[in-house]
């Protein structure tokens, strides 16, 4: 494939970031590739892994001369990679992130950044429960969506372009691109992917602290939904706790409404109305074969994860 930028930098090279360089090189749309990250593990590894050209702990040497600039950092910190690449992009430069929530990002990105790059927020729904340079995959994205959403206020041609240029380095990734307006991501991703997440860490918390049930029982005996539940509450603290305090309002109004309905259910099964529970679970079970259906989850038992092992 063609390159459509020649110099990428990457900011944050953990799960998504390393994601992002391998794919982009597999596809071989980039040319050169540098990487900024703060930890200095991580660095010395994405050197051992040759995942760049350049990998550096300055966030302004790394974005000299880039084209396409992805930030790939927590939430809470895309505001301040921002300010650091802020006096040494390129002008007409495209930089955009990857963070699970999109409006206060996008606000922090466009006040820190110059009038004269493409600043187009966007988030990959595609991840696992690993983090750091070595979990980075590059099939990780395929098949899988990311969603833009560009800045409301720009709508002029060079904008349009540089968002389709944007687009188009997604697609050669393997991925199908959506674009959304940033307070409805919020939402979507509310509940989609925070509420669910939340009541992963409330559930595996619930029965770590219950006294009735041992430790052990719950090790042994998580064979049933409880296993999902521990995965999805492996996630990495520092993400998932950023993810809650930007994305606040969209998921208090989320959990307002699980709650009601968490309510509803508790009132069903105190008075017995098995024809109340059988028609919900009717209903969950439909939107599961939708998923399914949209093929973006596997239809085989225990979701594939046995595949091999017979
Ligand atoms: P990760 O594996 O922890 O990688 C983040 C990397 O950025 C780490 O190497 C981290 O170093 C480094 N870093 C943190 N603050 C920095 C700063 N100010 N300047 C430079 N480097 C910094 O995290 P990730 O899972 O790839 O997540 C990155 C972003 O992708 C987040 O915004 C997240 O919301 C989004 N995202 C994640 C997923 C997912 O499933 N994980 C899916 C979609 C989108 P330290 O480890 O030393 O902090």
């Amino acid at each position: 494939m063609a390159v459509i930028y020649p110099k990428m930098a990457v900011i944050g090279c953990g799960l998504i970031g390393s994601s992002v360089i391998r794919a982009a090189r597999e596809a071989g749309v980039v040319g050169k590739v540098s990487v900024a990250d703060a930890s200095e593990a991580h660095r010395r590894r994405i050197v051992e892994l040759a995942y760049a050209d350049q990998v550096t702990d300055n966030i302004a040497d790394a974005v000299k001369d880039a084209d396409l600039v992805v930030l790939a950092v927590p939430v809470l910190a895309m505001g301040s990679a921002a300010e650091a690449a802020a006096p040494a992009l390129k002008p007409g430069a495209t930089v955009t992130d990857v963070g699970s929530v999109k409006g206060s990002v996008a606000q922090a990105m466009t006040k820190a950044l110059p009038q004269n790059v493409f600043v187009i927020p966007g988030h990959p729904i595609a991840g696992t429960e690993h983090s750091g340079p070595d979990a980075g995959l590059a099939e990780l994205f395929r098949n899988r969506w990311v969603i833009l959403t560009p800045q409301a206020g720009r709508r002029d041609e060079a904008y349009l372009e540089a968002t389709a240029r944007l687009a188009d380095f997604w697609r050669a990734l393997g991925a199908n691109v959506e674009q959304m307006d940033e307070t409805h991501h919020d939402l979507v991703l509310a509940v989609t992917s925070h509420l669910p997440h939340l009541i992963a860490y409330n559930i595996v918390g619930t029965a770590a602290d219950m006294e009735e049930v041992t430790q052990a029982e719950v090790m042994k005996y998580s064979a049933g939904g409880f296993r999902d539940f521990t995965r999805i509450a492996a996630s990495d603290p520092t993400m998932w706790r950023d993810v809650f305090v930007a994305n606040k309002d969209a998921v208090l109004e989320i959990l307002g409404r699980f709650t009601e309905d968490l309510q509803a259910l508790s009132r069903a099964i105190r008075w017995g109305e098995a024809d109340k529970l059988f028609d919900l679970f009717t209903r969950t079970r439909e939107i599961r074969r939708g998923i399914i259906a949209a093929g973006q989850e596997s239809a085989e038992p225990n979701f594939g994860r046995d595949r091999g092992k017979h």
